[in-house]
């Protein structure tokens, strides 16, 4: 397997997967959202909520901000008490959770939870409990997606350098050199086809082909912020690579 990154942040990373194949590129996705242990809201304890949002209401809002979560955590870990206290008039927001642990705090302040008017108060705690995003969306990490890398072929014997296909491509992919064409960027291609039609319309039979390439692919992963894009990726391979040790090992002792 051979991975190239196109792009890399803290919130989404694009990466040419070769060596793959399609099930394999669909595990990944799968595990990505649904088996990285990561922090988030479990139980809210309100002690005081005279706001005009119903308590579920408040404690929804509240368990949907994602928590950042330390690399090496699992079901194991600790959980994480998180403390809001905010009298009206205010926004209470994501930026008034005070958490016990640094490592365990909303991914962003910007998150709005209730406006409160003068005399009203929201007092509560939270326990943030790693989960997975299998069991409840409010442990799924983020997303992710992929599609197979293209192949785009031209036949540069016949071709007559028409430009049909150049003016058909919706992504300016296909570019004239001299007395050749060539592709670039062909990771951005959408499988439109609109070049192959252009050129069977100009010609006689199309003399450029799009096929997707079976075992590479482009993967793309965005995070919600608790923990870099990169990161889900190497946790989710993990977690699939355990899958298989723990699947050998009861081959091997069956
Ligand atoms: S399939 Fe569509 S996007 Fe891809 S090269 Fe052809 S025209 Fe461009
Ligand atoms: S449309 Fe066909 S013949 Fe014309 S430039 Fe493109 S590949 Fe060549």
């Amino acid at each position: 397997m051979k991975v190239r990154f196109l792009s890399d942040s803290e919130t989404s990373c694009t990466a040419v997967i070769e060596g793959i194949s399609a099930p394999f590129a669909n595990a990944l996705r799968r595990v990505i959202m649904t088996e990285i242990p990561v922090y988030a809201g479990k139980d809210i304890i309100i002690y005081e909520n005279s706001g005009p949002l119903f308590d579920e209401v408040i404690a929804h809002r509240i368990g949907l901000v994602p928590l950042t979560t330390p690399k090496d955590s699992s079901e194991d870990s600790k959980s994480v008490i998180i403390s809001v206290d905010v009298a009206g008039p205010s926004m209470v927001t994501s930026a008034d959770f005070v958490s016990e642990d640094p490592d365990v705090v909303p991914t962003s302040d910007g998150f709005p939870i209730v406006k409160l008017g003068k005399g009203q108060r929201l007092k509560c705690n939270i326990e943030g409990v790693v989960g997975y995003g299998k069991d409840h969306t409010r442990w799924q990490p983020g997303l992710a997606s992929y599609k197979n890398y293209p192949s785009i072929v031209i036949d540069t014997v016949q071709c007559n350098l028409c430009g049909s296909c150049i003016k058909a491509c919706p992504r300016a992919l296909i570019q004239k050199d001299g007395d050749v064409l060539t592709v670039v960027d062909a990771g951005s291609c959408m499988f439109c086809r609109a070049c192959e039609e252009a050129c069977a319309q100009s010609n006689e039979k199309s003399l450029i082909s799009v096929t997707p390439l079976k075992d590479v692919f482009i993967f793309m992963v965005e995070s919600y912020g608790a923990m870099p894009a990169k990161d889900l990726l190497s946790t989710a391979l993990m977690v699939i690579e355990n899958k298989a040790r723990a699947l050998d090992q009861n081959l091997s002792g069956a």
